[in-house]
């Protein structure tokens, strides 16, 4: 079954063609800078690259574009006779509607618009690239998978926020979680490496967005993110936790409510401590002994470690500890800051592992270290099309 997964963001379209059940991929690529100049399309096959710079107005000429080479016989990679079985869509908001993935429906839209209101940059692309797919590949069946559906287990008393019960039952304020693809993707691989499901897992995803799950047996208990998606841990440019007072001072320091949003979501985390954006430079700035960004690692680091004492203590121990995502699968660095001084707790790195570590599954505890500290590379594409081959086999 050829499943195409598709990544609709605001100005740009990630798609990945997989043929399932082996995961094989056929081709991935992105259509980036839409309805911007400078619009690119850009696609990967075993064959070779297509880069070329082209106008792309919007989502319907993006998808476009992509349908008109996924289905170009020069490009081989549909057999004659072949179709796209499925389209697998990333939708990043299911609110408390959808804890599984679902086929679409004219009522599954319904709810990805009504839920626009808590993902206003993300809800509104993901539903036009459903319906502009709907368009394209009409035999297809196009299915919804949701980032906040693996963190729909988490219980009442961790995803209610201490304010008036109006504001959860009048307006849906709670801890919704995000990235929930990837945490679910990589405690997935980490129980079939192990052969069992952990009692006490916790992963953590640090990329540009950085999220850290409790997991107990398999289920999502706890999560940073929350009602939005900016709670939590340092990110790229996100504050993560920050005490809310700190808002109403600047505000009424004649700041508006949109520039401190375009701060705390575009201009804080490592950028705002460094002013670089990538890991990389900033872990050779830090090298070099600049100041800041010594300080933002040690910040980015410490802030974790107290995420995994919490749920450490939320989930009464650990057996497993989980690192994914750009940073947590490449910066030996951070991982290492992260496990220091965790002994108490059965958390030990071994330095020279951890230094070692390849591509794929590694396990970098110490020989004395009680909690296996797994790196596991996270692939959202891949378990988006297996959610979706799952749905419809
Ligand atoms: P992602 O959002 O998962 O693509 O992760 C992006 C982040 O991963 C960026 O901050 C990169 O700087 C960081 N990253 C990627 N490769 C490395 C590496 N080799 N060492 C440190 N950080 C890295």
């Amino acid at each position: 079954m050829l499943i195409l997964v598709l990544n609709s963001g605001s100005s740009s379209i990630k798609f990945q063609l997989l043929s399932m059940p082996s995961g094989t991929m056929m081709c991935s690529g992105f259509v980036e800078r839409i309805g911007n100049p400078g619009a690119r399309f850009y696609l990967e096959t075993t064959k070779g690259e297509y880069d070329k710079e082209q106008e792309v107005p919007g989502h319907q000429k993006g998808l476009e574009i992509i349908a008109t080479h996924l289905t170009n016989p020069e490009l081989g990679l549909l057999q004659p006779g072949q179709k796209i079985s499925a389209v697998g869509h990333r939708v990043v908001h299911g609110g408390k509607f959808y804890a599984q993935t679902v086929k679409v429906t004219q009522i599954v839209k319904e709810k990805i618009k009504e839920l626009a209101s808590l993902a206003p940059l993300h809800n509104p692309n993901n539903l036009l690239g459903i319906e502009v797919s709907e368009q394209l590949f009409p035999e297809a069946e196009q299915v919804a998978v949701f980032d906040t559906a693996f963190h729909q287990s988490i219980p009442e008393k961790a995803y209610r926020y201490a304010i008036p019960n109006v504001f959860y039952d009048d307006h849906g304020i709670r801890v919704y979680g995000f990235h929930g693809t990837s945490h679910k993707y990589v405690s997935e691989r980490a129980s079939e490496y192990l052969g069992r499901i952990p009692s006490r897992m916790i992963t953590i995803h640090l990329g540009n967005g950085c999220s850290i799950t409790a997991i107990r047996d398999g289920k999502s208990v706890d999560h940073s993110l929350g009602f939005g998606p900016s709670n939590g841990l340092i990110m790229g440019t996100r504050s993560g936790d920050i005490d809310h007072a700190l808002i109403f001072y600047l505000l009424e320091r004649g700041y508006t409510a949109e520039e401190l949003n375009q701060i705390l979501v575009k201009e804080s985390g490592m950028y705002g401590l460094t002013r670089l954006r990538d890991l990389r430079d900033i872990q050779s700035a830090a090298e070099k002994g600049d100041r800041n960004s010594i300080l933002a690692l040690d910040m980015m680091s410490y802030r974790i470690r107290k995420y995994i004492g919490a749920y450490a203590a939320a989930m009464n121990g650990l057996d497993v500890l989980v690192f994914t995502a750009g940073i947590g699968e490449n910066s030996a660095l951070v991982r290492e800051q992260v496990c220091g001084e965790m002994d108490y707790l059965g958390l030990e790195i071994d330095p020279d592992k951890n230094q070692k570590a390849k591509r794929g599954i590694c396990e970098v505890q110490s020989f004395d270290g009680r909690v296996k500290i797994l790196i596991v590379p996270t692939n959202e594409e891949l378990e988006i099309a297996r959610q979706t081959y799952q749905l419809l086999k």
